[in-house]
């Protein structure tokens, strides 16, 4: 097959490589990221390979790779140990020489003298080994470079297997040298991706349909949903930026009324980050009160830099010695409402706001699953409560899904409601 016809979009093919895949003891996150990434930089995945730590294999899937693809990416095998041996087994396929390169050697001594490791381990010299004629990608998060090499017009390059090593390569060094080696010029894509929470995939998509009947510009959209909420993918190819940024402008604006009810802005696209910039906005703090999510809500803020701008803290108070103790909810309204109650929920907001001195406070408890649910509090309810200043919410949400799902879905519908609650304005 070889080269595809001038003019078409250059191809990827992937190769991922691991006993452990294989196994399932790792899932394969390599091929997935890769996948969408190259989407977003125009060039589509054609086909995958999955190998064991086997010359054979390795050999036989990056060959069949070469031959539908103009890319190929071989991530994994790349490391210090006996079953690492994906650079020898793609050099020998490719009938290359391998050499050690004394300036890795000497960066990789430096490196382990950073983290004072004086005896630097002989098994890493093997990290050093380049085949000849290869391209160095540099690796600023870990002691294996990616390799860059060429079989025919099919770019072939190698990548470890730690999944940050792996990413930071591609967009750093890869992402660099991009231009260099591919020989036509890649179609510009652009995207935008609109962020919601709270509506399911099915209505959103019915919503968007509607809103969307008789719509015949160049945009495509796509619907990617997770536990947390759904994203609307927007993609527009082969046009110049300016026009790509007009027609996503479009398409955003058209989509405005069907979305914007559900819609947050962020840019890692985490609800998280839409909170604290609202809390910023609006100069206030928050101090968090949590049960059945275990801290999930304090943690996924405090993933964030500059969380300490706006969170202050919380309490964990599983059980109601604690929701008493630590946040005064009053032991009667437990004993007359239950713990996993309207009135408890707002008690733990209140009471967390006060002892932390906030003026914003989220409050959440309920029963997560898979036991402790009643005919009138089956699994997956859960009240939570947003206060803010003078204002507060409550709501009752039935959650699907298992013990981990619950919990997920409830700490994102927490975060939503506070972020909506401080979004309205005031009465
Ligand atoms: P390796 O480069 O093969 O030594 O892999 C180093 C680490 O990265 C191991 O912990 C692997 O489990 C992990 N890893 C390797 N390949 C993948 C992959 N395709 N997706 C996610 N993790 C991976
Ligand atoms: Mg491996």
């Amino acid at each position: 097959m070889g080269t595809p016809p001038v003019g078409s979009s250059p191809q990827a093919a992937i190769v991922t490589v691991g006993d452990e895949l294989l196994l399932g003891d790792t899932v394969d996150t390599n091929a997935a990221w890769l996948g969408r990434y190259l989407a977003g930089l125009g060039i589509p995945v054609a086909r995958r390979f999955t190998v064991g730590d086997v010359r054979e294999h390795i050999q036989v899937a990056v060959s069949a790779a070469t031959d539908v693809a103009d890319l190929v990416l071989v991530s994994g095998g790349l490391g210090p140990t006996p079953d690492d041996i994906t650079r020898e087994a793609v050099a020998g396929l490719l009938g290359l020489a391998t050499r050690e390169d004394p300036e890795l050697v000497e960066a990789l001594r430096a490196r382990f003298r950073a983290f004072g490791i004086g005896e630097f381990p002989e098994s890493n010299r093997a990290q050093a080994m380049v085949p000849d004629g290869a391209r160095v990608l540099d690796n600023p998060r870990g002691s294996a470079p990616g390799l860059a090499m060429t079989r025919g017009d099919t770019l072939i390059v190698l990548l470890p297997g730690v999944p940050r090593e792996l990413r930071s390569i591609m967009e750093g060094s890869f992402r660099a040298a991009l231009g260099d080696w591919l020989p036509r010029s890649l179609d510009p894509v652009g995207m935008r991706t609109l962020h919601t929470t709270g509506i399911a995939e099915s209505v959103l998509s019915e919503r968007v349909a509607n809103h969307l009947a008789g719509y015949t510009g160049p945009v495509t959209m796509a619907f990617l949903p997770d536990l947390r909420g759904v994203d609307i993918r927007l993609t527009v190819t082969g046009l110049p930026p300016e026009d790509a940024e007009r027609s996503l402008d479009e398409a955003e604006r058209l989509l405005s009324p069907a979305v914007d009810r559900w819609r947050f802005i962020s840019e890692g696209g985490d609800l998280g980050e839409a909170v604290i910039a609202e809390l910023e906005r609006l100069g206030l703090d928050l101090a968090v009160a949590e049960s059945c999510t275990g801290g999930l809500i304090q943690k996924r803020l405090t993933d964030l830099p500059g969380a300490s701008r706006v969170f202050m803290g919380g309490v964990v108070a599983y059980a109601d010695s604690v929701k008493a103790g630590l946040l005064g909810v009053p032991a009667d309204l437990v004993g007359t409402h239950g713990a996993v109650s309207q009135e408890v929920a707002l008690a733990m907001a209140r009471g967390v706001r006060d002892r932390l001195g906030t003026r914003a406070g989220i409050g959440i408890t309920g029963v997560a699953g898979p036991g402790g649910g009643s005919e009138e509090k089956p699994v997956g309810t859960v009240w939570y409560a947003a206060v803010a200043d003078g204002r507060h919410v409550v709501t009752m949400g039935l959650f699907p899904g298992d013990r981990e799902a619950v919990r997920e879905r409830a700490a994102q519908a927490a975060m939503a409601q506070l972020f909506r609650l401080l979004r309205s304005p005031e009465e």
